[in-house]
C-alpha cells in the first residue's frame, strides 16, 4: 500500500520549551520524521526558544543527539539529517521578562503559517501570550500549541483559557491531547461512521457494557513529586479517557469538521453522570520487583494520591443510558496496553439450546499492536452437533495494511501537521476542557472532603482487587491487561 504524503504550506514553528524533554523526545523527532517523508516543505523553519543560553549551531547539536537518542525516520536518505538541521534556529528567550523576544519577532517571517508550540509549563502560557502579543506576533496567520496539563481544576482552566483569548481567536487556539492524535483512535471514528455495520447496534439496546483500559507497566519514577500533585484522575481521566469516552460514545457528527465533532464530544461530557464514590476505586502501587513503591517514588510515606483509578461512568442520554462503561488506568500494572473494548449483549434466544454465554465482544487496541478484533460466534469444526465456539476476526493493523501499518505516525507529528493545515479536528476545544473539569472536580473534592486513601496493589498486577469486585457487583469482569 503506498502512502500519500501532501506536502504542508511553508511555515515557522517557533517552540516555546524547545531545549526540555518533550522538544527532544517527541516535537523534534516527530518533525524530523515528517520532513524525512516529504511532508515539510524545504522552506519551512523551526526556531527553538527556551532559557538556556545557545546559539544556533549549539541547538542543531542538541537536536541531532535528540533525534539519534528517540528516534529519527527508518527510511530516510543520507544528508537529510542536515538538510533538516539547516531549517532550524534558536533564541534565548525570558518567558517572564524582555530578553529574546525583539529578536525572535525579527526572525519570523510574516507571510507564511506561524505555529508557537507553548511546550513548557502552564504557569508561563499567560505570559507567552502577552508578550506574543505586545510584539506583533498575534495575527490571524499565528497559531499557538498548548500542551496538557490545561489547568488542575475548573477554576484554573478557566483562567488559562481567559489568558489566551485574551490574545488569540479560539480558532488560534491548539490544545493538544496527544491521544487523538493516535492513528487507532481516530480509526475509532472510521469504524463507527465509515461502516454500515456498527453504528445501527452501537447504543444501549445491543451493548451490555464497555471498557476503556489505558494500562502502564513504568511507575512515576523521578516524575515522583510533580505526579504527586495531579494524580490519575488529573493526567489521564480528565483528558486522555474522556476523549477516548468520547469518541465511542458520542452520536455522529453532520460532517467530519472540527466544530462539529466538538460539538459532539461536548454533550456527551455535559451527558456524564456524578460518579457514586463506591463506583471508583482508587489505588498506589506498592514496591515491586520493578521498583519502589509509589509513596517512596512520590517522596510522601503518607501520599494519598492514586497511580491507578477504575471507575464506572454513566451517560444520561437517549443513546447510553443502561450502558454503564468501565474506565481504568494505572502505572506498574502487568502489561503495557491500551484498549477499548465494547462487549455486546446476549442473544434473546439461542436456538442451539442451553450453551454457553456467546457474546460479540469488538476491541479496538491503541497500543501495541494496533489493530481492532471482533469477536464471533461459529460452529466449532468437526462432526458430533452443533458446538459453538468464539474465534476473532482479527484486524491488526500491520498485518492488514502492510508496512504502512506498522510504520505508524507518530501522533505528535500527525497533530502538528494539522496545526500547520489549520485543521483543529483533533483538538480539544476550551469548552471541552471546562466541562471535563467540570466534571472531575466534585469526583476529587468528594475524595479530598472524605480522607479518602487509595488502596495499594502489587506491581506488575492487574490492579487493586476491589477493581475487579467492582465488575463483579455487576457480574462482569474486566478483559485482561495484556500486551
Ligand atoms: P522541561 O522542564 O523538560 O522543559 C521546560 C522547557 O521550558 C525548557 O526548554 C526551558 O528552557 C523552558 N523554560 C522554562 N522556563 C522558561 C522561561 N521562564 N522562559 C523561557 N523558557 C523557559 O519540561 P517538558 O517535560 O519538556 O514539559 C513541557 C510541557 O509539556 C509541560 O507543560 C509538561 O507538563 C508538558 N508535557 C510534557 C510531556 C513529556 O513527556 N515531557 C508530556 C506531556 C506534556
Amino acid at each position: 500500500m503506498v502512502s500519500r504524503v501532501i506536502p504542508v504550506d511553508p511555515f515557522d514553528l517557533v517552540i516555546f520549551g524547545g531545549t526540555g524533554d518533550l522538544a527532544r523526545r517527541k516535537i523534534l523527532p516527530g518533525l524530523f520524521r515528517r520532513f524525512c517523508a516529504g511532508q515539510m516543505p524545504k522552506d519551512a523553519r523551526i526556531i527553538g526558544a527556551a532559557r538556556a543560553d545557545m546559539d544556533a549551531a549549539g541547538y542543531r547539536d542538541m537536536v541531532a543527539e535528540a533525534i539519534a537518542e528517540f528516534g529519527g525516520a527508518r527510511a530516510c536518505e543520507d544528508g537529510t539529517l542536515e538538510e533538516f538541521l539547516d531549517r532550524l534556529d534558536y533564541v534565548s528567550i525570558d518567558a517572564r521578562g524582555e530578553k529574546g523576544w525583539q529578536d525572535l519577532a525579527e526572525m519570523v517571517r510574516g507571510d507564511v503559517v506561524r505555529a508557537f508550540y507553548f511546550s513548557v509549563g502552564p504557569s508561563l502560557f499567560g505570559d507567552l501570550a502577552e508578550r506574543l502579543n505586545t510584539h506583533g506576533m498575534t495575527d490571524a496567520a499565528t497559531r499557538i500549541v498548548v500542551e496538557k496539563p490545561f489547568g488542575r481544576d475548573l477554576a484554573s482552566a478557566k483562567a488559562l483559557n481567559r489568558d489566551l483569548a485574551a490574545y488569540f481567536d479560539e480558532s488560534q487556539i491548539y490544545r493538544i491531547d496527544h491521544y487523538l492524535g493516535k492513528e487507532t483512535v481516530q480509526n475509532l471514528m472510521a469504524v463507527r461512521f465509515g461502516n454500515m455495520l456498527f453504528e445501527p447496534l452501537w447504543n444501549s439496546q445491543y451493548v451490555d457494557h464497555i471498557q476503556i483500559t489505558v494500562a502502564e507497566t513504568v511507575g512515576v519514577g523521578g516524575r515522583g513529586e510533580y505526579y504527586d500533585r495531579s494524580g490519575a484522575m488529573r493526567d489521564m481521566v480528565q483528558n486522555h479517557l474522556m476523549q477516548l469516552l468520547c469518541l465511542i460514545a458520542m452520536e455522529p457528527p453532520s460532517k467530519f469538521d472540527p466544530d462539529a465533532v466538538r460539538d459532539e464530544k461536548l454533550k456527551v461530557i455535559r451527558a456524564l453522570d456524578a460518579v457514586e464514590p463506591h463506583h471508583i476505586v482508587r489505588g498506589q502501587y506498592e514496591a515491586g520487583a520493578e521498583g519502589p513503591g509509589y509513596r517512596e517514588e512520590a517522596g510522601d510515606p503518607r501520599s494519598r494520591t492514586e497511580s491507578y483509578i477504575a471507575m464506572k461512568v454513566g451517560i444520561s442520554n437517549w443513546r447510553w443510558a443502561g450502558t454503564p462503561f468501565y474506565l481504568r488506568t494505572g502505572k506498574r500494572l502487568k502489561a503495557r496496553s491500551s484498549e477499548i473494548t465494547v462487549v455486546f449483549k446476549e442473544l434473546n434466544h439461542s436456538i442451539f439450546g442451553e450453551q454457553q454465554d456467546h457474546r460479540n465482544v469488538l476491541s479496538i487496541r491503541l497500543q501495541p499492536n494496533e489493530g481492532i478484533t471482533l469477536g464471533v460466534t461459529i460452529k466449532e469444526p468437526g462432526p458430533g452437533g452443533m458446538r459453538l465456539v468464539d474465534v476473532p476476526l482479527d484486524m491488526t493493523f500491520a498485518d492488514a495494511l502492510g508496512e504502512e501499518g506498522a510504520d505508524q505516525t507518530d501522533a505528535y507529528e500527525r497533530l502538528i501537521m494539522d496545526v500547520i493545515r489549520g485543521n483543529q479536528t483533533l483538538f480539544m476545544r476550551g469548552d471541552e476542557v471546562e466541562a471535563a473539569w467540570a466534571w472531575t472536580d466534585p469526583i476529587i473534592e468528594g475524595w479530598e472532603a472524605r480522607g479518602d486513601v487509595p488502596k495499594t496493589y502489587d506491581s506488575g498486577s492487574e490492579g487493586p482487587v476491589d477493581a475487579v469486585q467492582m465488575l463483579a457487583r455487576d457480574t462482569r469482569v474486566w478483559r485482561k491487561v495484556a500486551p
